[in-house]
């Protein structure tokens, strides 16, 4: 789960980090009271969205005039951003974030995340700042610092934090409150269950001081039910519709921008599904796996909502019966179809368990289904169907 950047500063300040002033606005009508809270002349202007690269897309805006940054504000807001993060489509601005603005002096990047291949917490810091972190990985790999370190209780000790932070050349000083700022991404990382925090910049001002000046953290969305407090972060504005109902219905749903919909139980599976699909030309509009054990309910709803996607010109159901029943798939399918009338071709390749009845049900459901051997004939059929 994604947090707004406002939001993500507001942990960041819960545990001592430095961070500036900011109000949160919702709504334009609230802009003259808000800024009343903040001090200085210089203020920033930000687009609050679940993606980066707001900057270079108009979403930051530097302004120095206190009376400007209403119309500025109703500018923004509403606007549809497009960034490198958010497709083509782009996402509309529904809230802003106004900070008392900051001069700075230089920028960092650092981030702390969930390293899987070692089950250890990674921290990356590099000196270019404040650009696509991804483009210096491809450019100026050397630029970037990775420390890898132990999960444990007292968190990173004193070697490891001077190893992190040692490419941003820090006085004395500095590196008292980097050392500080080290600790609490560790902490959040650990106490909050996240497992991204971004800070892109990190910047030292031109007096001296260090400052996060933007936030993105990503939390687990397996451990999110024992930190209530951060699910009440969840904006479901910033979320695509179909994947809020497939949460609601513990599927594992993504929405893709091919015309194939596609039904299948097992990641593993599913992934070969689109990947045959691409192979004979066309492509997926979805990942979707039902998991193991789903209810007739649960797959009723899966269909239902591979039909929601307007691009959607075939279907094809690729199950592999293990502890899932071929037959509750087929009574699931043949239910949500006929509610809704089912227009697109429905290509089906069953296997394994309950098999035969199954089929049964699908061969006496009266629907247009048709029925393939494996999965490359599936996906042939598939094609075929919507050309
Ligand atoms: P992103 O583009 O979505 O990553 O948004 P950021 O919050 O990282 O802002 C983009 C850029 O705007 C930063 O890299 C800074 O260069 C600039 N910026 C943001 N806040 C301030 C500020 O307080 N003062 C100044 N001078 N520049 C800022
Ligand atoms: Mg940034």
């Amino acid at each position: 789960m994604n947090i707004h950047e406002h939001q993500a500063k507001e942990i960041l300040k819960e545990f001592e980090a430095p961070v500036s002033n900011g109000v949160v606005i919702l709504s334009t009508d609230d802009i003259k009271k808000e800024i009343t809270k903040l001090k200085g002349k210089e203020f920033v202007l930000k687009a609050q969205i679940h993606a980066g690269g707001r900057g270079k897309a108009g979403g930051v805006k530097l302004i120095n005039n206190i009376n400007e940054l209403e119309t500025e504000a109703k500018k923004m807001m509403g606007k549809t951003l497009v960034t490198h993060q958010t497709g083509p489509e782009g996402k509309e601005v529904k809230r802003l974030y106004i900070e008392e603005a900051s001069e700075i002096s230089k920028e960092y990047y650092l981030s702390c995340l969930i390293d899987r291949e070692t089950s250890k917490i990674a921290f990356i810091s590099s000196t270019e700042g404040g650009m696509d972190i991804e483009k210096v990985a491809s450019e100026n790999p050397e630029k970037i610092i990775t420390n890898k370190i132990e999960l444990k209780d007292q968190g990173p000790d004193d070697k490891e934090i001077e190893s992190i932070i040692s490419t941003f050349d820090f006085n004395d000083q500095q590196k008292k409150v980097a050392y500080k700022l080290i600790k609490s991404l560790y902490k959040i990382l650990v106490e909050k269950d996240a497992s991204l925090i971004e800070i892109n910049p990190l910047i030292l001002t031109k007096n001296n001081k260090i400052i996060c000046l933007d936030a993105k953290m990503n939390f687990d969305d397996n451990a999110i039910f024992r930190r209530p407090e951060i699910l009440k972060l969840r904006d479901l504005n910033e979320e695509d519709p179909a994947e809020i109902e497939a949460s609601k219905h513990d599927l594992a749903y993504i929405k893709l921008n091919g015309s194939i919909g596609c039904m299948v139980n097992g990641a593993g599976l599913a992934m070969a599904t689109m990947d045959i699909i691409k192979l004979y030309g066309e492509e997926p509009a979805n990942f979707l796996d039902v998991g193991g054990g789903a209810s007739k309910d649960k797959v009723s709803a899966a269909f239902k909502l591979i039909l929601s996607d307007k691009n959607v010109k075939g279907i094809l159901i690729n199950i592999f019966g293990g502890i899932m029943r071929c037959d509750v798939l087929a009574q699931g399918v043949v239910d949500a179809a006929k509610e809704t009338n089912l227009s697109v071709p429905l290509v089906v390749r069953l296997a394994g368990t309950n098999f035969k009845e199954g089929k049964e049900i699908l061969d006496k459901s009266n629907l247009k289904i048709l029925s393939a051997s494996d999965l490359n004939d599936a996906a042939k059929k598939i094609v075929e169907a919507i050309k």
